[in-house]
């Protein structure tokens, strides 16, 4: 049985006080949620205030990015050694907006995954189609493909210390979400994409949907056979939208 894992992802938003606000919260409401792993991917500069936020909580502490470097003359950088430092476990990679607005290709993305894994960081490696390339049945060719930069760089097994999470770029701060049966569809393509390579990793790894997920709609997504959690954008800014999302993995 894979555990579920929710994590949230604040993008651009926040500021100290509604921070301390939304993590106080969240870790109150976790302390009841015993079966499921809960994790919020905060803008770097409130890493350090998360961090201590979160304290000695379960919920663990993740970034929205991370350099492909570890070190060195990258001006605007930050390096897996210093999300490690400051008391990361995951860093989500790939993420569509890196890849639609800062022109991160799928070679760099394969990259950050490494340089995340190498210190030891969990990757949460972000795929998903737009609504162009689904509407000309090219869904399974880009998710493939973005895998398997990955796979290529890095070798199947690299999968089993790692999160995937399935972003259909349509569904992500639109409000449309995939249905249950859309997003199963194409997290048992990724499943079985990585079970060709190797049985066991395809059975370990967590593959997260995202895209819209709500308090509402959780419980249906994550009741999904290769569904086993959610990356949430908005809806992780509302503790109590977040917590009654932890709240349907808690119940899978
Ligand atoms: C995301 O940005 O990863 C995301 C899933 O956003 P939202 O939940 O707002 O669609």
């Amino acid at each position: 049985m894979r555990r579920i894992l929710v994590a949230g992802n604040w993008k651009l938003n926040g500021n100290k006080a509604s921070i301390q606000q939304l993590v106080n919260s969240i870790v109150t409401g976790a302390n009841e949620l015993t079966k499921v792993s809960i994790a919020v991917c905060a803008p770097y500069v409130y890493l350090p205030l998360t961090a201590e936020l979160l304290g000695s909580s379960a919920v663990a502490l993740g970034a929205q990015d991370v350099s492909e470097q570890d070190s060195g003359a990258f001006t605007g950088e930050v390096s897996a050694p210093m999300l490690l430092e400051i008391g990361c476990k995951y860093v989500i990679v790939g993420h569509s907006e890196r890849r639609a607005l800062f022109g991160e290709k799928d070679g760099d993305t394969a990259r950050k995954f490494a340089a995340a894994r190498k210190q030891g960081l969990i990757p949460i490696l972000c795929l998903g189609e737009s609504l162009a390339e689904r509407e000309a049945g090219q869904t399974e060719t880009v998710v493939a493909r973005q895998l398997d930069a990955v796979l290529e760089l890095e070798g199947v097994q690299a999968l089993s210390d790692a999160v995937i999470a399935y972003e259909p770029v349509w569904a992500i701060g639109t409000g449309k979400t995939a249905t249950p049966e859309q997003a199963q569809a194409v997290h048992a393509f990724i499943r079985e994409r990585i079970a060709a390579q190797d049985e066991a990793v395809a059975k370990k790894i967590q593959i997260l949907y995202g895209g819209s997920v709500k308090g509402s709609n959780a419980a249906e997504l994550f009741a999904m056979q290769d569904i086993d959690g959610g990356l949430i954008g908005g809806a992780s800014l509302d503790a109590q939208d977040f917590l009654k999302i932890c709240q349907a993995g808690q119940n899978q």
